[in-house]
């Protein structure tokens, strides 16, 4: 039952996304490219391995003159040369001979195994061989592992390591990817002093700046933040103004509270017209407002101030954005079900996210759930879901949890 003046945290989360399109291309060196989203698909230039070669060290042979060997009655070979990795020579081999082999080298023409060297007394002028290889043995085909043309890695994926292998193993020194979207963190408050530096009574460290931004790298952008702003409602616009030529997305914290003067984030941006502050059906971070900035139509986040409020905010809500900007949908919080340790509260009408420590099938709910108790986000992995229609759920319900990143 969500009370008609909120917005559900879906609907809140979808009118957001219907806002955001992903960032234009850009053609990235493959080194910068790690962690982006490809915008294109990557397809193998050459076959994968593009030359048959070994995948051990030992002797290229022919199956057929190895069949009978054993310990009692080993093969031997004359041995006519040695290829190593990279060795680009023409080698042929000769039927009744063997040529040693390094793992990766090319496997001369005619031959059709590799007897490994743990099988042989490992010669070098001969070869005594005292098991058979079948065709094909520790041979890697060309095309084995992909065959040209075919498409190795699909846009809209991320560069992970092993997708930076596998554009590198095509020959690409360069991808097309989506941009890490720039994001501008702006806190507000009077109370607000730098980390390191003295606090006086009345004052608090500034801890939104630093957990936005580090929110936002996590998320695959690249932040950064300005000082915090004071609560004076003519300097925030030009404090936002000035960031807009260089962010992708801006997010402020505080000053959006139900109506004090001294909301200034409100107070400033309402009578713009295009951002629009809204009451969302949830616990903690029920004000919230989202809309866009400058010619550019800049999407900008004003976050609750309350520093809980404003990393469930972050992650409900802005992680979408950047994955939308990103042009993917990979940043979903993996969602699981547990059970309940201890009972848990939640207000009517309000989705709660409540932090949480997940271990396997079950989820303690921690103690200081405040949206201000920051010391108990530091200990949660996990935010345990209860319904807008529940109130109170007993120790060992099944909830849905969301975990953390
Ligand atoms: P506000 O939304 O500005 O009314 O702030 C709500 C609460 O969050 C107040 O207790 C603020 O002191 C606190 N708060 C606001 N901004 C920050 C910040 N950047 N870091 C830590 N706490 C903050
Ligand atoms: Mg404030």
């Amino acid at each position: 039952m969500v009370d008609g003046s909120l917005s559900t945290v879906e609907a809140y989360l979808s009118a957001i996304l219907s806002e955001i399109s992903p960032l234009p291309p850009v053609g990235l060196a493959l080194a910068d490219a790690e962690g982006c989203v490809l915008a294109e698909d990557v397809t193998a230039a050459v076959s994968l391995p593009s030359f048959d070669n070994s995948s051990m060290d030992g002797y290229a042979v022919l199956a057929a003159d190895v069949a009978g060997a054993s310990r009692a009655a080993p093969v031997t070979l004359r041995v006519t040369g040695e290829i190593a990795a990279g060795d680009i020579g023409a080698y042929r081999l000769v039927p009744g001979t063997a040529i040693k082999i390094m793992t990766g080298a090319q496997l001369p023409a005619e031959a059709d195994a590799v007897v490994p060297v743990e099988w042989t007394d490992d010669g070098i002028a001969t070869v005594e061989i005292y098991q058979p290889a079948e065709t094909g043995n520790a041979v890697r085909y060309v095309g084995g592992d992909a065959v040209a043309g075919e498409t190795l890695l699909v846009a809209g994926g991320r560069m992970r390591p092993m997708q930076i292998a596998v554009a590198a193993s095509a020959g690409r020194d360069t991808v097309s990817v989506r941009p890490r979207p720039r994001v501008v963190v702006l806190s507000t408050g009077n109370e607000l002093t730098e980390p390191g530096t003295p606090l006086v009574p009345g004052r608090i460290w500034d801890s939104n700046s630093y957990m936005i931004a580090a929110c936002a790298r996590e998320a695959g952008a690249v932040a950064v933040w300005r000082a915090a702003v004071p609560d004076e409602p003519a300097g925030v616009l030009p404090a936002l103004e000035e960031q807009l030529s260089h962010a992708d997305l801006l997010i402020t914290t505080g000053g959006v509270s139900m109506g004090g003067e001294h909301d200034v984030v409100k107070a400033a941006l309402r009578e713009l017209g295009s951002v629009t502050f809204r009451k969302v059906a949830m616990q903690p971070g029920m004000p919230q407002g989202f809309g866009v900035l400058g010619p550019d139509r800049v999407p900008i986040f004003t976050l609750p101030g309350n520093p809980v409020s404003a990393y469930v905010s972050f992650q409900l809500f802005v992680r979408p954005a950047l994955a939308a900007l990103q042009g993917t949908s990979d940043l979903s919080l993996p969602s699981v079900q547990a059970s309940l340790t201890a009972p848990v509260r939640s207000p009517s009408g309000r989705r709660s996210y409540l932090r949480g420590v997940l271990d396997g099938s079950k989820v303690a709910p921690l103690s200081g759930q405040g949206s201000h108790q920051i010391a108990a986000l530091g200990r949660a992995n996990a935010l345990i879901i209860v319904p807008e229609w529940e109130t109170q759920l007993p120790s060992g319900d099944t909830v849905d949890v969301l975990v953390l990143p």
